[in-house]
């Protein structure tokens, strides 16, 4: 039982693969993009966590071996943390001839079993995973391990922003994954009149931060009715939270700013003409308005992809999407703030099918609470528990 993949080169899958190699396993890391992908989709939005939280004493010592680290207490961008962390972590000499980037897991099953077969037994382990791998040109090709890790994040796939978060009449036709990214800074961007920005999360909060630096108009939608758009955490011990949500609801609020914020709002149906969206709005009151706008910022969040393991004995949530054990632990937990929740023990991320774990942000589906250090904390304790082959030599 030595070969172990892990699919997704993100923060987790990196540091998954990297206590991997130390534990004696002969790793593959598959990453359909390039290092760090997903986090590259947000280069100029700062981390709230600082860099002592984002990484681990191993992943340090790797990536030290490649570039000069950063300060543990800095708060690095996106771009930052790729190009100063993740990608020295990547070139270490423990990592680097292990990642296959450009490389994406299509599907994986076991070669002796399938979906129906030798429900939730042991046996199962006794049978490789078997991956269908498909490469950058486009060639397809087959894969085996004894452990495998999903790392594949959760950003895979966006939410829609219709009511109920299904897609309202004409969104699929109007919006391309493209507007449902963090706003980028203007300059990037080129310019438009009338900006509509949707969603209640930190990633809407960072778009209407970026985009009240310049001349823009732009209306926010959230679907609550609360008094300010944002829930502040009580006494949130992480200063870049508390200044970003501070800032966003201030510039809903404030009569003077360019923002202007359209609370309790429900997304009826949408068109887009001649450059132009019409969005159809209603509210509880029985108020409809129809906004028109150039651009619309769709931060409405993401859901994990799943597809690619369907084929495995998987017990998911019906709520969250993830693996049950966890999520029913994660539901259990009253803290709103992520800071306050705990990652729980080992067994929960344990599931029916042997020797395969989902880690980082994918092991929460839906809940928004990850946080990088549970996604390491959950590293450090499954090297603790599963049989590695440096422990069978000892
Ligand atoms: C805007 C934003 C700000 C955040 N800020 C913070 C913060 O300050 N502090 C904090 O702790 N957390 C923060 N998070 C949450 C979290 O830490 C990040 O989402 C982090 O990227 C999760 O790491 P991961 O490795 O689990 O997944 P990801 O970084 O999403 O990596 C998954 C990787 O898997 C790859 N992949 C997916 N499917 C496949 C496939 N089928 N085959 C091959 N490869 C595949 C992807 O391309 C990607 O590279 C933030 C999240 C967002 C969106």
């Amino acid at each position: 039982m030595n070969r172990l993949i892990v699919v997704g080169a993100g923060p987790i899958g990196l540091h998954a693969a990297l206590q991997a190699t130390i534990n004696g396993f002969h790793v593959t890391v598959l990453e359909r993009g390039d290092i760090g992908a997903a986090i590259r989709r947000w280069p100029h939005v700062k981390l709230f966590t600082p860099f002592s939280m984002n990484s681990t004493e191993a992943g340090r010592a790797a990536a030290a071996e490649t570039a000069p680290l950063p300060h543990g207490n800095e708060l690095l961008t996106g771009d930052a943390y790729v190009r100063r962390y993740l990608s020295p972590l990547a070139k270490s000499e423990q990592l680097r001839k292990q990642i296959q980037t450009s490389t994406e897991l299509i599907t994986v099953s076991r070669n002796m079993y399938g979906k129906k077969d030798a429900v939730g037994k042991p046996e199962r382990s006794m049978s490789p995973f078997r991956l269908l791998v498909r490469r950058r040109d486009g060639s397809e090709t087959v894969m085996e391990s004894e452990v495998l890790f999903d790392c594949t994040g959760f950003t895979a796939r966006h939410r829609s922003v219709g009511i109920g978060g299904i897609p309202c009449p004409g969104e699929r036709n109007c919006l391309t994954d493209a507007d449902f990214e963090i706003a980028a800074p203007q300059s990037q961007h080129g310019s438009s009149d009338h900006t509509v920005v949707i969603g209640s999360g930190y990633s809407a909060a960072t778009s209407i931060c970026v985009m009240q630096d310049s001349s823009l108009r732009v209306t926010w939608i959230t679907r609550g009715a609360r008094d300010v758009p944002i829930a502040p955490v009580a006494d949130d011990r992480l200063p870049e939270r508390r200044a970003l949500t501070d800032q966003a609801n201030s510039l809903a609020l404030h009569p003077d700013s360019s923002i202007h914020w359209c609370p309790g709002a429900q997304i009826e149906s949408m068109e887009h003409n001649s450059g132009q969206y019409r969005l159809n709005v209603s509210f509880a009151n029985g108020h409809r308005q129809t906004l028109v706008c150039d651009r619309i910022v769709a931060n409405s969040g993401f859901r994990p992809d799943s597809r690619p393991f369907e084929e495995l004995q998987i017990h998911r949530c019906y709520a969250t999407e993830g693996p049950i054990k966890l999520a029913a632990h994660l539901l259990g937990e009253t803290a709103d703030d992520c800071l306050n929740q705990t990652g729980g023990a080992v067994e929960l991320l344990h599931n029916p099918e042997p020797n395969f774990y989902i880690l980082g942000a994918a092991s929460y589906g839906r809940d928004s609470r990850f946080l990088l250090r549970n996604g390491l904390e959950q590293i450090e304790q499954l090297f603790d528990q599963i049989p590695s082959p440096m422990k069978a030599l000892a």
